[in-house]
């Protein structure tokens, strides 16, 4: 029984004559996935409703940042009280102090802060830094890790042996990209011989501790400890990319997770409170570099924007009462077993991966994946789910390669609702 959208696809075909495929964001299209765009037109808790009515529980979550959910009171009643002294002033205010002093605060390994406006412009002007720095070019990324859509980024792994990145956008010019050396995940010996072979080139290593954008990529600790190592001995910066594991699974991320110290980090998503915010940060003697203490230039008119620092605050704040995460991990972990032990009760080759409230859908259940390739590209089974789910009222982002969310408004009792609309849309799927 297919949902009513009626409405949705009125929109879309509309939207179609605005934006290229319709949308802002490629992935919003559901180029991979039945059908066209729900339209969404509001959010409360863990639910949408989409433009012809249909009630979902929200997985996505605005694809990480929503961590308390919908419209949480708080991040409500802090973004309309500030917005009623205005919007924006170019000039300083208190609220950066104040989100940047709830980080720092929590953070032992950076000393200072630069807030931007999402998560590319974060990551793109770290690595300007990282470079501005050490004085080096090369950069080391890992294949299956995003880290948003500036040019040195937009790199796959070249042919052959050669780490030398190929740009995977047209537009990044073949310079650009052979700047970026690109290795395999969780793979130490590529890691030493790459060094190796460009010694007192590279500036660093960006990697996203958690990969949570390409399927999720767990690494073994043993493999990020290596990595840690490597950059010391070898004077490269080591760049945790934490936009989606920041304040997701523990409040100062994948470094705590794990325990590893990264020599510079990013964040993104969830630091905004839904709102657009990313940061940069890093040790003192590293972010003196930054303009105007120093010569990296870095600028942003909407920076440090009052009303998106007063939604990061009023978020943050809540993570970072005692257990919050311990208490997400749970919830989750609860949600995820019952589905897990239906599926491998029936024989389905499917299992869901997780990592304190990140979850991911694995249709080939009986493997550990942790390297990009290693993944099926044959997304025939995450199509027919996305749909079986959204017909029992579910919404997941319209894409197998991405993770979903438990938020703090996902509550035991919907979650329980929600594991049991998994494991009936499983079976239809499989039968
Ligand atoms: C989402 C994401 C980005 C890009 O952030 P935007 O706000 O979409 O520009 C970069 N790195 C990682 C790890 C991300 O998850």
């Amino acid at each position: 029984m297919a949902i009513k959208r009626t409405n949705s696809e009125s929109l879309f075909s509309k939207a179609k004559n605005y934006f290229p495929g319709g949308v802002n964001s490629p992935v919003r299209a559901f180029k991979s996935v039945d059908g066209s765009p729900l339209f969404i037109k509001k959010g409360d808790g863990c639910m949408i409703w989409d433009e012809d009515d249909n009630q979902f529980i929200d997985f996505c979550c605005s694809w990480g940042p929503l961590i308390l959910g919908h419209n949480h009171p708080n991040v409500y009643n802090k973004v309309v009280e500030t917005l009623q002294n205005g919007s924006s002033f170019g000039a300083p205010t208190r609220l950066e102090n104040e989100l940047a002093e709830l980080i720092l605060q929590r953070n032992p390994f950076i000393d200072k802060i630069r807030f931007v406006s999402s998560g590319t412009e974060a990551v793109m002007s770290a690595l300007r830094l990282a470079r501005g720095y050490t004085e080096k070019d090369k950069v080391i990324k890992f294949d299956g890790c995003y880290h948003g859509h500036s040019d040195s980024l937009l790199v796959n792994a070249g042919s052959g042996l050669v780490t030398l990145g190929e740009s995977s956008s047209a537009g990044v010019p073949a310079s650009f990209a052979h700047e970026t050396l690109v290795l395999p995940l969780n793979d130490i010996e590529a890691l030493k011989a790459c060094v190796e072979a460009y010694k007192d080139q590279i500036a660093c290593a960006i990697i996203e501790p958690i990969p949570a954008n390409n399927g999720l990529l767990l690494q073994e600790k043993t493999f990020l400890l290596a990595l840690r190592e490597i950059c010391t001995e070898n004077n490269i910066l080591l760049f945790f990319d934490e936009v989606i594991s920041g304040f997701r699974v523990a409040f100062a991320g994948a470094a705590e997770y794990y325990g590893i110290e990264p020599d510079l980090v990013t964040y993104g998503k969830i630091i905004g409170g839904g709102l657009p915010v990313g940061a940069y940060g890093a040790k003192k003697e590293i972010m003196a570099r930054v303009s105007p203490d120093g010569n990296v230039y870095q600028a942003g008119t909407l920076s440090g924007n009052p009303v998106a620092m007063a939604a990061g605050i009023a978020q943050l704040t809540e993570c970072a009462k005692p257990g919050f995460y311990e208490d997400q991990a749970q919830r989750t972990i609860d949600f995820i077993a019952p589905i897990n032990a239906h599926a491998k009760d029936k024989g389905y080759d499917f299992e869901i991966v997780s990592i304190g409230s990140i979850f991911w859908l694995n249709f080939a259940g009986n493997k550990t994946i942790r390297k990009a390739q290693e993944i099926n590209p044959d997304m025939t089974g995450f199509r027919h789910l996305h749909s079986a789910l959204l017909e029992r009222g579910i919404y997941l982002g319209p894409s197998g390669y991405e993770v979903g969310f438990v938020s703090l408004a996902h509550t035991p009792e919907i979650l329980q609702k929600a594991a049991i609309m998994m494991c009936e849309a499983l079976d239809a799927i499989y039968q």
